[in-house]
């Protein structure tokens, strides 16, 4: 296929119109599958970040008084117009992340309709509660927040704007949308898009810049709420600098989840969920269940059958449709998992697939799983971001908890039984903010989706994200006489 033109309008999207500003620091958008750069935008100025800023602050006001109704009609707008640019959408990630286009038709623009359609028809529900007190009564409304500062990932730049803004505008927010620099064209075109579908000016800005513009978001007076997704390092201190100015957070940050694969498991669903749990996205997704928890009975039976299946892999040109497997979204993603394997290697590990980078052009690694691991060894404790599965073997469901549970991370955790008490019984056990019983990573917009222990605080979709959008205001009637003491 040849590859389309990448180059934005402009660097920013701001109060409804492409803004450049050359002034700021060049970003290169390198397209990883080969390492060329196909864009450039700029970092924001202090200037642009200001217009981004006021003008939100403005266009809130007005929009917190729009009808909900209103504000659904435009959100599902949007999700029309994604959907009816798919493709185009899914060619940009594919050019943005390097994923494949194979995944990115079904995985990206796709969820972020799902997400801006679920919120456009919940934006008429958001409710409050009344109480009596003798005669006197209490209500509570729940009120937008102001205007809050979005941060991304880079893995998924279109779905994390679209998670971010679709539960803060139907809540009647405005959004100043920072993308990571490495993936900074998506969430451009989906502030395009909402703007074409009725959004105010004003209301979806997007900046461009790397942590320095995404700390002056965070700390500035003007912004009532961060919602970061990133690692849990940048998560520390983006917590830590927004509690200087109170401000409410939520932070989707980075896990070591573990799959727990029982002996009555289906093992050729287990080995499916494992695949989609460590490969999709070449491993770099938040929630992946990179360490493999498998009976011991059955722990030749799974090998044998994910030997197998890997021979299914096929990688090439991320925008040829067969290719079902993609590169690191950048170079310093790719020199970080090679680290990684170095050290697995030299702390005894075996590899019993891949393990290494891929001869040509780009940043290739190739699928790789680890085994004859123990639970201290640095691959099975610290979150590599890249497609390395670590196996390891457990006899009973009391120690297969345990361990999965030795983690300062909380994200996720998936399960393989037949056994339905069991399954219920150990998703109570495990601790992490999303389980999946015989399935893997899938997260539709009407679940909560978010971290707990290291992995972050408060949740995406579903209605609890409006929650974390808005904040309770109790209002007291009085129905007299008012009583003094003199
Ligand atoms: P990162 O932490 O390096 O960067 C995330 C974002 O934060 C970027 O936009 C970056 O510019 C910005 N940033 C960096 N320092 C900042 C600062 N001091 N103040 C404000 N903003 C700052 O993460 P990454 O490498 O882009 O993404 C990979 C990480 O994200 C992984 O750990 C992954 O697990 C995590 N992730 C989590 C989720 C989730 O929903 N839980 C989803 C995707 C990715």
């Amino acid at each position: 296929m040849t590859r389309p033109d990448a180059q934005p309008a402009a660097s920013h999207f701001v109060d409804g119109a492409y803004v450049e500003d050359t002034s700021g620091d060049a970003i290169p958008v390198i397209y990883s599958a080969t390492g060329e750069t196909v864009a450039t935008v700029h970092a924001a100025t202090p200037e642009i970040i200001d217009r981004a800023l006021d003008s939100a602050t403005r266009a809130q006001t007005e929009w917190a008084r729009t009808d909900p109704a209103e504000r659904g009609r435009v959100l599902r707008r949007a999700a029309d117009l994604l959907r009816a640019r798919n493709r185009e959408l899914s060619v940009l990630e594919t050019l943005d992340t390097g994923k494949p286009l194979q995944e990115t038709l079904v995985a990206d623009a796709a969820s972020g309709a799902d997400a801006l359609e679920y919120f456009g028809g919940l934006a008429v529900d958001v409710t409050g509660t009344t109480m009596r007190f003798g005669d006197d009564w209490a209500y509570t409304i729940r009120r937008p927040l102001g205007v809050c500062a979005g941060i991304g990932a880079w893995n998924y730049p279109t779905q994390i704007a679209c998670w971010k803004a679709a539960p803060a505008l139907a809540t009647g927010n405005a959004m100043v949308f920072k993308p990571s620099e490495t993936t900074p064209l998506c969430a451009l075109k989906v502030a395009e898009i909402l703007v074409e579908a009725g959004l105010p000016a004003g209301l979806f800005n997007v900046i461009q810049g790397a942590g320095e513009v995404g700390g002056r978001l965070t700390t500035d007076p003007r912004v009532a709420k961060v919602s970061l997704t990133g690692s849990v390092p940048t998560g520390r201190k983006v917590a830590a600098a927004a509690a200087g100015g109170m401000k409410h957070v939520t932070m989707e940050l980075g896990g070591k989840s573990p799959i727990l694969v029982f002996e009555d498991a289906d093992i050729e669903d287990a080995v499916s969920g494992a695949i989609n749990g460590n490969f999709y996205s070449s491993g770099q997704v938040c929630s992946n269940g990179t360490r493999v928890f498998v009976q011991e009975d059955v722990a030749e039976a799974f090998l044998d059958r994910l030997r197998v299946r890997l021979d299914g892999v096929r990688s090439g040109d991320p925008l040829d449709e067969a290719t079902n497997f993609g590169p690191m979204t950048t170079q310093a993603q790719m020199e970080i998992v090679l680290r990684h394997l170095d050290t697995a290697r030299a702390e005894g590990a075996t590899i019993f697939a891949g393990g290494g980078r891929m001869a040509r052009d780009g940043f290739w690694i190739e699928p790789t799983v680890l085994t004859d691991l123990t639970d201290d060894m640095t691959c099975v404790r610290e979150e590599i971001f890249g497609p390395v599965m670590s196996v390891l073997t457990f006899s009973t469901e009391e120690e297969g908890v345990a361990r999965a549970n030795a983690t300062e991370y909380g994200l996720s955790a998936g399960l393989f039984t037949r056994d339905l008490a069991r399954a219920h019984r150990v998703a109570a056990r495990l601790e992490a903010g999303t389980i999946w019983i015989n399935q893997y990573n899938l997260t539709p917009a009407g679940m909560p989706f978010g971290g707990s222990k290291a992995s972050g605080i408060g949740r995406e979709n579903a209605r609890m994200a409006m929650d974390h959008f808005t904040e309770a205001q109790s209002i007291y009637v009085g129905m007299g006489p008012v009583e003094a003491s003199f």
